[in-house]
């Protein structure tokens, strides 16, 4: 197949806007194309050579591109650099470019050989695939061989896809339509094509099974372990009656952890694991890798999950940035490992053995999930509850906020809540807290209690318990437990430090629901810097102040350094002004 027909699809395609128009031309180019290249075409015109999750991709470099089009076309870098300015787009350099050459060049193009398809899918691979000494020169070899034959308008085309900006503006679902008419005549294939590609994302494999098998042969296509499924996705809804509404008056809610969320495969040794977006993080999570194959006792299964980093000392979520640098770095991986741990909470399974588990309800999979896991440091179940009481799913609500989370999610727990691969309906409905503010001021907290070292810090402590002071009680209340700011000898020396305060029970002026390794008298006042006030069930902090139940609770506090030495346990930061700060956060987030 001559890749100029490409081309030239290609360019009514950028002509207009229309979703119905793009899918005729789509239509009109598949029905005329041959079964054996059908899968390369739909691939070039996503701009790609395989599907995502095999993360291979093209994005040649443009200096690399450039080199390619002076190797080709004779015309010097600089010149081409001043197109590249000019235009701002490779394609159009390289169509002038081939333009210009033709016009320098006396003989005839008419009678040459012509590009195919092929041609140009077979270099384009070579080029992604060419690695180590000698590469780049292949791959300038690789490009100007295909610019040697192209025609112009073939040229803009070639190179806006080997620098990965194809961008042709088609959304899959386009393709499927187009997919659908061009192989079964109407779009009422759809459904089945839709459903091959939600539970196996590769276009230009349903496009072969389509045009070798027909709509028989895509109804066939299962899970397949190593080939990731479109994830399902939340609806959102403002309030909790809401949610409770449309979900029959009871459902499952479930911590909206904010990581990452990941699909993992496991089949016997070998473990994938996917990205949303379905790009294969398998490199990058070699500790999820082993903590997946620790915990599952079965051979084949599929999970679905949200990783999180968390601080082993405190138990507290951290926010996901701490191992973000961790995407798309090759080297360093185990320090990163090491430094911040991450956990990956599941939610949900959807194979298991053999067995596809997505139209099974949503109940019986989470049974199913927990028979087969074994939850261990690293592999936990997203905490949840199943109820149909708004004050207890607030109360949850807000421990969900206070242990690192964003909000919950709630689940439908009907016959009907089958794992919708790729789609956002209102069997999953997220709840969301309104508001985020910054905590401005330091505060100072009094230590009450400590808990013993994990990890690096075994043999000192992992974390202080702090306690503002209630005036009118004469109390000290919980308000979080500190476990990050100090120095490496700061955290050697807490031991000793606190030895002279050490009890062995609560303090009777302290109000801990919390139990600690270790109890002090409360001498010791801290600077602390927070980002921000939370309300919390578990802290005892101006409990039922703001809301019946809650108490109030620093979210990721941090010692500044400053041991306020000038400050009585009294005349640390009160109950009341803890409130206050909470209030101004709320405003502040309001105005
Ligand atoms: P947002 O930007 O609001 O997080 P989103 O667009 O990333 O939303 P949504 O589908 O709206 O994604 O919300 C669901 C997301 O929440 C999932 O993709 C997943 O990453 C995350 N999540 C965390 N905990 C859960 C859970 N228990 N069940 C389902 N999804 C969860």
């Amino acid at each position: 197949m001559e890749y100029r027909k490409l081309a030239e699809v290609y360019q009514k395609i950028e002509s207009t806007t229309k979703r119905l128009e793009m899918t005729d031309y789509l239509v009109a180019l598949f029905s005329s194309t041959s079964k054996d290249v059908i899968d390369k075409v739909v691939y070039l015109t996503q701009g790609k050579i395989y599907p995502d999750y095999m993360g291979i991709e093209l994005g040649l470099a443009e200096k690399l591109a450039l080199k390619a089009i002076t190797r080709a076309t004779g015309i010097g870098e600089k010149e081409l650099q001043t197109m590249l300015q000019k235009h701002g787009d490779m394609g159009i350099v390289a169509e002038e470019a081939i333009k210009k050459k033709r016009q320098l060049t006396l003989f005839s193009f008419e009678s040459e050989e012509r590009l195919s398809v092929e041609k140009v899918y077979d270099n384009f691979v070579k080029i992604a695939r060419a690695s180590g000494e000698g590469s780049q020169d292949k791959k300038i070899n690789l490009l100007a061989e295909l610019l040697n034959i192209a025609e112009p308008l073939e040229a803009r085309y070639i190179l806006r896809t080997v620098v990965g900006k194809l961008r042709l503006g088609i959304a899959d679902m386009t393709l499927l339509d187009a997919l659908s008419i061009a192989f079964g005549g109407s779009k009422e294939l759809r459904e089945f094509v839709e459903r091959a590609y939600n539970i196996h994302p590769d276009l230009g494999y349903i496009a072969k099974v389509l045009a070798d098998k027909g709509i028989a042969g895509v109804k066939k296509i299962k899970i397949q372990l190593g080939i990731p499924v479109r994830a399902m996705l939340a609806e959102r809804l403002p309030s909790l009656e809401e949610i409770l509404n449309k979900m029959g008056g009871k459902a499952a809610f479930e911590y909206k952890y904010d990581g990452l969320r990941i699909q993992a495969h496991i089949k016997n040794d070998k473990v994938w694991l996917y990205s949303r977006r379905l790009e294969n993080l398998t490199e990058q999570f070699p500790d999820v890798v082993a903590a997946i194959k620790e915990a599952f006792k079965g051979n084949e299964a599929i999970f679905d999950g949200e990783a999180v980093p968390v601080d082993i000392n405190t138990g507290e979520l951290l926010p996901f940035q701490v191992v973000s640098h961790r995407r798309g770095r090759k080297y360093g991986i185990e320090k990163a490992v090491e430094e911040y741990p991450v956990v990956l909470f599941l939610f949900d399974i959807i194979y298991l053995n053999g067995e596809d588990l997505t139209r099974v309800p949503y109940m019986e999979r989470r049974e199913i999930l927990e028979k087969n896991v074994e939850e261990t440091d690293r592999i936990k179940f997203a905490t949840r509850i199943v109820s149909s009481d708004i004050a207890e799913i607030k109360e949850f609500f807000n421990k969900a906020i206070e242990d690192g989370c964003e909000g919950l999610v709630a689940k439908n727990t009907g016959p009907e809540s089958i794992y919708r691969a790729g789609a956002r309906e209102f069997l999953w409905i997220k709840y969301k807290r309104d508001y985020r503010a910054e905590m401005a001021d330091t505060i100072d907290l009094v230590v009450v209690g400590a808990f013993a070292g994990k990890g690096r810090r075994k043999g000192t402590y992992g974390a202080l318990l702090m306690a503002a002071y209630n005036p009118k009680k004469d109390r000290f209340e919980t308000v979080c437990k500190l476990g990050s700011g100090f120095t490496d000898e700061q955290l050697a020396n807490l031991p000793r430090i606190f030895e002279e305060y050490k009890i062995d029970k609560c303090h009777p002026r302290v109000w801990s629901e919390i139990e600690a390794d270790y109890w002090f008298i409360p001498r010791i006042v801290l600077e602390v810097i927070g980002a921000e006030i939370t309300l919390s069930p578990t802290h005892t902090c101006a409990r039922d102040v703001i809301e019946k139940g809650a108490g109030l609770a620093i979210r990721f506090p941090r010692f500044t350094g400053r041991w306020r030495d000038d400050k009585w346990p009294e005349e640390a930061t009160t109950t009341e002004e803890l409130v206050e700060m909470y209030r101004n956060q709320i405003k502040k987030v309001e105005k």
